[in-house]
């Protein structure tokens, strides 16, 4: 039952990378056939170093793109360009190649986060799903697809298509006209703070903050507390029990 209100949630919206498709673990596996396929290793003694910078680019690349003070096609060149400009490499179009590369790559990888096709097996009869994402629209729906998640949901509302990025409201103010949702009536899922948690929290949503990597959600310090934390897919059903 909503803590807020006495009504039941009827929508789900969840986050897709790292929150039902293992981001993490595709990602690397995707990264590492690039570092293979480019011969990385010349530059790079491991392909954890090389890993680690493309990490690092990758992640300032997105707070960027998140924020819209970069476009995609800028992001999809610079976090290949960027780990290999210390080397002297200034080719945008190689780097552009090795972006749809690990696209491509990453597309066709199938590892779900733990206990998430069972809970979305559990959930599925009971509410209405949809997935919530700032992904490219050409990976996500393939993701989707190829990893078993597409059928659990009754829509799929990419960033790219809005028009605008998760934390904005406008963003959850477009995915709520499109269901003929209520405020009330929704409950956000996701992994990232500032993007699902923060964004939905502003506009007015429920919030379960999931938290893959910890053990127990004692001890988790946060500047404006959620209304659930979860370290479990699993405990969304114990959650959502009625
Ligand atoms: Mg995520």
């Amino acid at each position: 039952m909503n803590k807020h209100n006495t009504l039941p949630y009827k929508f789900l919206l969840f986050d897709l990378d790292d929150t039902l498709w293992n981001f993490k673990e595709n990602s690397k596996a995707a990264l590492e056939d690039i570092f293979d396929q480019y011969n990385l290793q010349y530059y790079y003694a491991t392909f954890d170093e090389y890993a680690k910078s493309y990490e690092e680019n990758n992640q300032a690349l997105w707070r960027l793109y998140g924020k819209q003070q970069i476009t995609k096609s800028f992001l999809h060149v610079e976090r290949f360009l960027a780990p290999l400009r210390p080397f002297g490499i200034l080719d945008t179009s190689l780097a552009g190649k090795m972006g749809t590369a690990y696209l491509d790559r990453c597309a066709e990888k199938t590892t779900t986060m733990p206990h998430a096709i069972e809970t979305l097996e559990y959930l599925c009869p009971k509410y209405d799903l949809s997935i919530i994402s700032n992904g490219f629209g050409e990976v996500q729906y393939k993701k989707l697809h190829r990893s078993g998640l597409s059928s659990y949901f009754s829509h799929v509302f990419l960033s790219e298509t809005i028009g605008y990025h998760k934390p904005k409201p406008e963003f959850f103010n477009e995915v709520l006209c499109e269901l003929g949702a209520s405020k009330e009536e929704c409950l956000v899922i996701g992994d990232n703070y500032e993007a699902d948690i923060e964004g939905a929290m502003n506009f007015g949503l429920d919030q379960v903050y999931y938290l893959p990597d910890k053990l127990s959600i004692d001890n988790i310090v946060l500047p404006h507390p959620p209304t659930h934390i979860i370290c479990d897919l699993l405990s969304l059903c114990v959650l959502l029990k009625y």
